[in-house]
């Protein structure tokens, strides 16, 4: 048996990120960037007023109440060229430009207009350039708005779009095969004959590759045959980024895809006995000559999950540029005992986490464990990682995979 981390480790080693590709800045959101933009324009771009009011001189008003006359008015879109002299004010909503000679704005709400119009009073003292956007103040030009490895948010996006920035050089989204291997697997609603069961990994999968931000696509199901199993990683190589299948991985006299990827691909191919549970037996391969990792995951669905989680959606994080290629992992109180017995594996234990009425996140195991006990798992959003020993007590501190926040948004 070999640890995680070393399996992890062999997975890693070889990837390359995808090459990148220019992109529709819309198309961009979570994608990571392959190029360095700087900002050519500065934002603001020009001077401002942040508030619909009075552009003043500040001196003229450092105490209050200042009566002044109203000489223009300018509104966002327009510009007004009327200076602000001494004793003056021009109407100015968010946005418009602040006009020649005022460096000051007083919001409406602070002041009084006349019942003609012709002037307003300050009620208060103003403090030189309150409520100015000032030009440059987000950013100044040549200043660093992207390097590569960043991930694009909705601000930087809107923010690059500000520039005018219309497309961005990225890494694509991998695009993921999914393929299910056995004998026993069917399609359809169709009555189950003798030792027959429903495909569940690949929707499985393919969801769980949705979910994480991954192009799935179906490879469908291939029999526990050599050839067959030939064809379908033959096909898969050329048209797929990345390549999962599950089953046929451990030591069934039907378990061939080791046996096929290992013909493939030759010492790029190894057979691995993990020191996790569940999820033990896992095969990986990697075609050279395409950039294709090929992840051989254990059949039983839960072992199916967790070698995703372990070894798959790291990879391909990797694949698609990221720097951070793990979910976030926090430290969480037990709810009840988690046992376990010494085997020199680390376990992997779905769980429940919720933050508690201590603002701690707390984590209760769930009731039913076992490879083969798909459902049971379904609500999990966190997977416990228990290393090699005699488990946890209740309260004592754990630490788990975050997989998604459902129920972290309230406190319980
Ligand atoms: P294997 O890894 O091929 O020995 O399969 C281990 C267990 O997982 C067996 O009980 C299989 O029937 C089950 N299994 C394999 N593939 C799937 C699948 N696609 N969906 C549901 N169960 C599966
Ligand atoms: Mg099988």
């Amino acid at each position: 048996m070999i640890a995680a981390e070393e399996a992890r480790s062999f997975v890693l080693a070889p990837l390359r990120p995808l090459a990148p590709l220019e992109c529709a800045l819309a198309e961009t959101i979570d994608l990571v960037a392959a190029c360095t933009v700087y900002a050519t324009e500065p934002a603001p771009s020009f001077t401002n007023s942040a508030m619909d009011g009075f552009a003043v001189r500040g001196s003229d008003a450092t105490t209050g109440p200042t009566r002044l006359r109203i000489v223009d008015s300018v509104f966002a879109g327009e510009s007004s060229a009327v200076v602000v002299g001494v004793g003056e004010a021009t109407r100015i909503m968010t946005g418009a430009p602040l006009p020649p000679g005022a460096d000051t704005v007083c919001p409406r709400e602070d002041a009084v207009v006349d019942e003609d119009g012709h002037f307003v009073t300050l009620q208060r003292a103003v403090v030189s350039g309150d409520c100015v956007r000032q030009v440059g103040e987000d950013l100044s030009v040549g200043q660093t708005l992207v390097s590569p490895g960043d991930v694009v948010d909705p601000a930087l996006l809107g923010a690059l779009a500000a520039q005018g920035v219309a497309s961005l050089l990225v890494h694509p989204v991998p695009r993921v095969g999914v393929l299910s291997t056995g004998n026993e697997l069917v399609e359809g609603a169709g009555r189950l004959g003798p030792g027959q069961i429903r495909d569940s990994n690949r929707p499985t999968l393919l969801a769980a590759l949705r979910q994480s931000g991954f192009a799935a696509i179906d490879l469908g199901t291939v029999r526990d045959s050599r050839d067959d199993l030939r064809t379908a990683f033959e096909h898969a190589r050329t048209t797929c980024d990345a390549v999962i299948s599950t089953g046929g991985v451990s030591a069934g006299d039907a378990d061939f895809v080791k046996v096929v990827l290992a013909e493939l691909f030759l010492e790029r191919a190894r057979s691995m006995q993990v020191a996790i549970r569940p999820g033990k037996p896992f095969t990986f391969a990697y075609d050279e000559s395409t950039n294709t990792p090929f992840f051989g995951l254990a059949g039983n669905p839960v072992s199916t999950l967790v070698g995703f989680e372990l070894f798959v959606r790291p990879a391909l994080r990797h694949l698609a540029g990221h720097r951070d290629l793990d979910r976030p992992i926090l430290s969480m109180v037990l709810d009840d005992d988690l046992d376990r017995r010494p085997d020199g594996k680390l376990h992997l234990v779905h769980g429940v986490c919720r933050i508690g009425d201590d603002g701690l996140v707390h984590v209760e195991r769930l009731a039913r464990r076992g490879s083969h006990l798909l459902f049971a798992v379904a609500g999990a959003n966190c997977l416990i990682v228990a290393p090699d020993g005699a488990g946890y007590r209740a309260g004592e501190t754990v630490r788990a995979l975050l997989l998604d926040d459902r129920g972290l948004n309230v406190v319980a």
